[in-house]
């Protein structure tokens, strides 16, 4: 489907912009003690401020009236799997935090931790946008993944709180064994980690906004709202990398197309998938005896 020229441009295209300023000085404030606060707090602040900002835009200027959150969707389907989310990334954290005191020094270590903080993020986001464009590829071909990947797939809105729809399984992958080798077995430091999941939550956060948001060239840099939609649109398999389109572009899988939206989101067969209203179904799919589906 074809864009029109944006209705409100300032929301357009300045959304983003103070989004990425305003988490800019946050990081620097804390990194560098000018804002008593621990990075967590830091960490919590900044997410809860760019679901706000972002929930606030796409309630004032939303995109598409059928991708809209409903009363049915939000309370109905995805409210028990933001409260799981919640529990998940709690416990996988704290295991993070475990098994790294057991096994690797506080504060950094080795090679990655000599080189500028800067550095050390960016080696970070690389591999842990490579780990998961690999896991996440292979939930789109293997039939026993895909069942617990395509609960995030089933909607066929997207809007900013639906997000966290997802599968414990892909939440564990992500949050802990993915979050593990890369934030604390690669010996990066406590900053250069803080910074990576900065910019990671910053981007998954904005990726599902029901808003035309425009940020140009820099969609070849960063995944964002204009091309994580490709990779809900039905029939579409493109864009898994989650926060750099690196990985996407060097292996062939990369859609940006400035101005168009998908025509349909969701499942190619909706009927082939537990409807994820239904969660305790949706949740015991992937260990179900019964006739493994295609995946998407
Ligand atoms: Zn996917
Ligand atoms: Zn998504």
């Amino acid at each position: 489907m074809e864009l029109d020229t944006p209705a409100r441009p300032g929301l357009t295209y300045g959304t983003y912009p103070l989004l990425a300023t305003a988490t800019a000085v946050v990081v620097w404030a804390a990194v560098t003690h000018r804002l008593p606060i621990s990075r967590d707090a830091a960490l919590a602040l900044l997410t809860v401020g760019t679901i706000v900002v972002a929930f606030t835009v796409e309630r004032v200027n939303p995109l598409l009236d059928r991708w809209r959150m409903t009363r049915d969707s939000f309370v109905g389907r995805d409210l028990p799997f933001i409260g799981l989310a919640f529990v998940v990334e709690q416990v996988a954290t704290m295991g993070v935090s475990l098994i790294a005191a057991r096994f690797v020094p506080d504060g950094g270590f080795g090679p990655l931790a000599e080189v500028p903080l800067l550095v050390q993020a960016l080696v970070v986001l690389l591999a842990l946008d490579l780990l998961w464009y690999a896991y996440h590829r292979a939930a789109h071909a293997i039939p026993r993944l895909w069942r617990a990947h395509g609960v995030h797939h089933a909607p066929s809105q997207l809007y900013v709180l639906m997000h966290p729809v997802f599968h414990p399984i892909d939440l564990l992958v992500s949050r802990f064994v993915i979050s593990l080798l890369v934030f604390r077995f690669s010996g990066a430091t406590p900053d250069a980690a803080f910074l990576a999941l900065v910019v990671l939550n910053l981007q998954q956060t904005i990726s599902h906004i029901n808003s035309d948001l425009r940020t140009g060239p820099l969609n070849y840099l960063l995944i964002g709202a204009e091309t994580h939609r490709w990779h809900h649109g039905a029939g579409e398999r493109v864009n898994y990398g989650s926060v750099l389109a690196v990985w996407d572009i060097a292996f062939r899988t990369f859609v940006y197309e400035p101005t168009r939206v998908p025509d349909q989101l969701g499942l190619d067969d909706p009927s082939s998938y537990p409807d994820p209203r239904r969660f305790h179904a949706t949740l015991a799919w992937p260990l179900r005896r019964a006739k493994v589906v295609s995946p998407r």
